[in-house]
């Protein structure tokens, strides 16, 4: 056995600290890259686009590449949280007003986080 075939078990072995470690990795990535990709959305913004996202029914524009980078990036800034309630699951962005579709991400202070059941509740449904 050659010396580069050794390798230390300790490494390999999973304990709370090495977990704890792998877990902040992968949080930290995933940060990265929702930020960078919202920063890329935010640097390629063209009017002709913009335009186009205005033409679109708001069904479709939920679809959009846009509305999926901006919703996952104010997801991180509220931390995964409804803003009512703290729940972490069913989340929704909702716009508090709809003054601003289509220029959101200029304007993310009009997003909210919510729940499915919170949301429900802020549009009186
Ligand atoms: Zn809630
Ligand atoms: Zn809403």
């Amino acid at each position: 056995m050659s010396e580069d075939d050794k390798f230390n078990l300790a490494d390999f072995i999973v304990t709370e600290e090495s977990e704890k470690k792998r877990r902040q990795i992968i949080e930290h990535q995933r940060v990265e890259s929702i930020t960078k990709a919202f920063e890329e959305l935010v640097a390629g913004m063209t009017r002709p686009y913009q335009r186009e996202l205005m033409r679109m029914c708001y069904s479709d524009f939920l679809q959009t590449h846009y509305w999926e980078v901006l919703r996952r990036y104010v997801l991180l800034l509220h931390r995964d949280r409804c803003d009512q309630c703290g729940l972490t699951i069913n989340l929704q962005v909702h716009h508090r007003s709809y003054d601003f579709i289509h220029d959101e991400y200029q304007h993310l202070d009009d997003l909210a986080v919510l729940c499915d059941r919170c949301h429900r509740e802020q549009h009186g449904l």
